[in-house]
């Protein structure tokens, strides 16, 4: 139904049906790295809650999940970590259009024109590391943003993340371990001769690879990383730009994605995107979009954030792959 047709009754019964859904959807992709429908399921559902609560404000919860990152709590027998700063997700978009409105409200904030790091959404799993005088003390994964599982013994097993930096720095880096599609190929075939349950894809694979108590199961899969943040980036390591910082973080010995690019024109982010769309297939690990993120890293702490994303940064979502999901799609939201 169009939403300016709604009642506030009806809009209330339709946001606590889809909160719901999106939870139970939350909990088995988050919590059991078992999700029972496709993302782009998850994500049309999410994006009718967002516009039904964008015009009954009144509606909004501080227990919708449109407040939270991640799961709703984390559940784990793993140790928890406290993120002093919030590991948050990802305003997304799904089309040019609206990556050219987002586009120009960050411009809005600025006089000179801004440039933009274009990179490619890496389809794993957020991991925090932290580097004492250059030496590996701990990694933990996002869990609600806040507090997250401490995973350092299994991160110890993915020989890509040195255990030392090539400078003795104190730092906390950011990023995402995933399962190269090969491995994950590999593992389900495995696992279905054993009689064990399949991943659903390779961002599953890489959560439920990396959440285990038994870090000998972690060493035995095969996960690898790219990093692409870190907190406090221009004091740490001198850098004033997000292509410098992956640059530095490379020069640091730490897995860095090559394929980013500094665009500052909309025409230009269409290209990215189109090239980066046509050889997604070759990739060896999984994509499910591009990261749009302003390049002047001063101009981040002007924008802030939400509670839940960033300001500075926006994801292009790819299109579901089969067509079949996007009719499945349409009929869901009628
Ligand atoms: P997200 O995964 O869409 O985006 C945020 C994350 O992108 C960041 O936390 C980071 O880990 C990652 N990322 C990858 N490459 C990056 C880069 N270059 N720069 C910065 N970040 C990068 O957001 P989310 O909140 O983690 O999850 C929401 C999405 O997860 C949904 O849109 C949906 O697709 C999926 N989901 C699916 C189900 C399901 O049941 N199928 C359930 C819950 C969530």
């Amino acid at each position: 139904t169009d939403i300016k047709d709604l009642s506030q009754e009806d809009a209330a019964t339709e946001i606590a049906a889809l909160q719901a859904d999106l939870k139970q959807w939350a909990r088995e992709y988050y919590e059991n790295d078992a999700p029972s429908v496709e993302d782009s399921v998850y994500d049309v559902a999410y994006n009718r809650l967002e516009a039904l609560e964008a015009a009954f404000p009144a509606l909004v919860t501080a227990d919708s999940i449109t407040q939270q990152v991640g799961g709703r709590e984390v559940k784990s027998d793993l140790p928890k970590v406290a993120h002093p700063v919030p590991m948050l997700s990802l305003g997304d978009v799904f089309s040019f259009e609206e990556l050219a409105d987002w586009m120009a409200t960050t411009q809005k904030s600025f006089h000179e024109p801004l440039a933009y790091n274009a990179e490619l959404k890496i389809d794993g799993l957020a991991i925090s590391l932290v580097y004492e005088n250059g030496s590996l003390v701990q990694a933990s994964t996002r869990g609600d943003g806040s507090i997250g599982e401490d995973v350092t013994a299994n991160v110890r097993q993915i020989k890509r993340i040195p255990k030392k930096l090539n400078e003795p720095l104190t730092v906390e880096v950011r990023g995402e371990v995933y399962m190269p599609k090969a491995d994950f190929v590999t593992l389900n075939e495995e696992r279905e001769r054993d009689g064990l349950p399949t991943f659903a894809n390779p961002r599953n694979a890489a959560a439920g690879s990396l959440r285990q108590l038994d870090a000998k199961i972690t060493k035995q899969r095969q996960l690898d990383a790219f990093l692409y943040f870190a907190v406090d980036a221009e004091n740490v390591l001198g850098v004033t730009t997000q292509a410098e910082l992956l640059a530095r973080m490379a020069e640091l010995g730490l897995p860095t994605n090559p394929t980013n690019a500094v665009v500052s024109s909309e025409a230009d982010v269409e290209a990215y995107i189109t090239n980066q769309t046509a050889t997604r297939d070759d990739l060896a690990y999984g994509i499910d979009g591009i990261v749009v993120k302003v390049n002047n890293l001063a101009y981040h702490e002007e924008l802030g954030n939400t509670v839940k994303v960033p300001r500075w940064a926006i994801a292009y979502k790819f299109p579901p792959e089969e067509a079949l999901t996007v009719v499945r799609d349409i009929e869901w939201t009628v």
